[in-house]
């Protein structure tokens, strides 16, 4: 594997994107498929959508392209049918701890904040209740920030999460930008960067890189693609002049393969 990218939607990749696997394949890229479903309308849909990413994960990697997964709610997802309970329905705890043991899922992903509501606060603080006592110490949490609001709601955000310190070590926030980089850094949490249009250039990355040197080991290089493959992650991929090889190595493969517990087979 040459990289593995480390957040992308490969369900509407799979989707929207004919060439996807092959893309993937060519490039020798691996990747592990956030959850985020602009579909569903009742919570009692998340299993069989967990089951699916579970399969297209297997027979992704049965097909030479290494694929993993993470379950969860993500902000932009909550059904209307969730809102009004009182916890995590038994439909979705009994289907997290089904796939938690899953070698293909890595852990929980995308929870989040996105606006700001409630019902999202609510929903994100159930699942990392849950995470506190049931998630294996192997496996990780990917936290989602948004593109609108960036500093804010990623403050208010790491505020929320100083309530789960014990799962401190295996979250990732992801979509991190040379504006929230210092916040994130400064709690010690792994910091996800994406090379997309609107989200992060790799200029961004060079940034934080010449600011923080020694944070290179605690950085994950990511796509974020979903109804498009991202053009500046591919060719960030193919050309990284700035970097010695190793840094780059350690930045798109590396680090993700040590902080998600993965065993690579090549
Ligand atoms: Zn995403």
């Amino acid at each position: 594997m040459r990289a593995l990218d480390s957040h992308c939607h490969a369900d509407m990749l799979f989707r929207f994107v004919p060439d996807f696997l092959r893309e993937y394949r060519e490039k020798a890229l691996g990747g592990i498929t956030w959850s985020y479903n602009e579909e569903i309308l009742s919570f009692r849909q998340y299993p069989a959508y967990w089951d699916g990413l579970s399969s297209l994960c297997n027979r992704f990697t049965e097909e030479g392209v290494p694929f993993f997964y993470l379950v969860g709610i993500h902000p932009r997802s909550i059904p209307e049918d969730i809102i009004g309970l009182k916890k995590l329905p038994s439909e979705i705890t009994d289907a997290l701890t089904k796939h938690i043991e899953n070698p293909l899922c890595l852990g929980l992903g995308e929870l989040g904040i996105d606006v700001n509501t409630p019902e999202e606060e609510r929903i994100f603080r159930w699942q990392l209740e849950w995470a506190e006592t049931n998630l294996p110490k192997r496996k990780r949490v990917g936290v989602h920030t948004p593109r609108q609001n960036k500093e804010r709601i990623t403050e208010k955000l790491l505020r929320f999460l100083e309530d789960y310190e014990p799962l401190h070590p295996f979250i990732i926030i992801d979509h991190v930008t040379p504006t929230t980089y210092d916040m994130v850094y400064g709690e010690g949490y792994m910091a996800g960067i994406t090379l997309q249009k609107g989200k992060s250039a790799p200029q961004d990355l060079y940034k934080i890189l010449e600011q923080y040197p020694q944070r290179v080991k605690a950085i994950l290089v990511n796509s974020d693609g979903a109804k498009d493959l991202s053009q500046p992650y591919l060719e960030w991929v193919e050309r990284h002049e700035k970097l010695e090889e190793e840094q780059f190595v350690t930045l798109a493969l590396k680090n993700a393969l040590e902080f998600f517990n993965i065993q690579s087979s090549e």
